[in-house]
């Protein structure tokens, strides 16, 4: 579960958790918040233990996979959560912007998911869920970097499906609208307003409402879900 010491990522370290999923909790710089994560989920008596990794460089992805599979002794279920957003004008974006965002947020999700599948091939199942986001399907201006990672999460997430079905593994997106979190509530006031009037159920989302979702493909219940790109966004963007 990457990126699970904050945030979304939190929420549904929480949620499996309590639907009985052991949990890495995978940490970028808050360790402090992770350790707290990984005690509430062990006060549930369910086994964590924290992970830290940057994944900025992508080649420690796939070492984290492979030190959560050596030290848990197996991956179910890989969460590629782990997410920055860079925004700002295309014209003014600069290469460091644009690569920062792409490694972060696709490059890091295919060499985790590449390490977790040869894991899941062995044991012939597993899941994958890609958190995507609602405007890798409908695009955003100010957001080109993040935009072309999450449409591309979305296209890896199709082709996994498809490459790895017959070994019983299931990969599926999850795209988030507008969600109440630090990503978000860093946005000015003026774009907050601007989105909240084109969400149809009238209010941002919790966490919690992707923690649900993600929960579910997490389970047994989903085994004949596969390449799906499900929205949790309040209705913003029907597909
Ligand atoms: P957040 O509150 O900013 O949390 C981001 C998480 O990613 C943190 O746990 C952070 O770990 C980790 N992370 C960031 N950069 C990292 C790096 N270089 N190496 C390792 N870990 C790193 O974000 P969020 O709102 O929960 O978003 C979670 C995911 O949902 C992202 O992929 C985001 O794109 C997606 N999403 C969010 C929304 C929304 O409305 N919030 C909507 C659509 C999609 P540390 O804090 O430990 O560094």
């Amino acid at each position: 579960m990457t990126g699970s010491s904050r945030g979304l990522g939190r929420a549904m370290a929480l949620s499996l958790a309590r639907a009985g999923f052991g949990v890495a909790v995978h940490y970028g710089r808050n360790q402090a918040d992770a350790e707290q994560v990984a005690g509430e989920i062990r006060a549930l008596g369910v086994p964590a233990q924290v992970f830290g990794a940057d994944l900025s460089d992508p080649a420690n992805a796939g070492t984290l996979v492979e030190a959560v599979i050596r030290e848990m002794g197996r991956l179910d279920v890989l969460v590629n959560n782990a997410g920055i957003t860079r925004d700002t004008l295309a014209i003014r974006m600069k290469d460091d912007d644009w690569n920062a965002v792409l490694d972060t947020n696709l490059t890091s999700a295919f060499t985790a998911s590449r390490a977790a599948i040869k894991h899941m091939m062995r044991a012939r199942s597993g899941r994958i869920i890609n958190i995507a986001s609602v405007v890798g399907l409908m695009g955003n201006p100010g957001q080109a970097n993040y935009v072309a990672s999450k449409a591309g999460l979305i296209g890896l997430t199709k082709a996994l499906a498809k490459e790895y079905g017959a070994r019983g593994i299931t990969v599926n997106a999850v795209a988030p609208g507008f969600i109440s979190s630090d990503m978000t509530g860093a946005l000015p006031e003026d774009v907050q307003q601007a989105y909240l009037s084109g969400i149809p159920l009238g209010r941002f989302g919790d966490p919690e409402d992707v923690a649900a979702l993600v929960t579910f493909l997490a389970s047994g219940a989903a085994g004949y879900i596969t390449g799906q790109v499900i929205g949790v966004d309040g209705g913003l963007y029907p597909h």
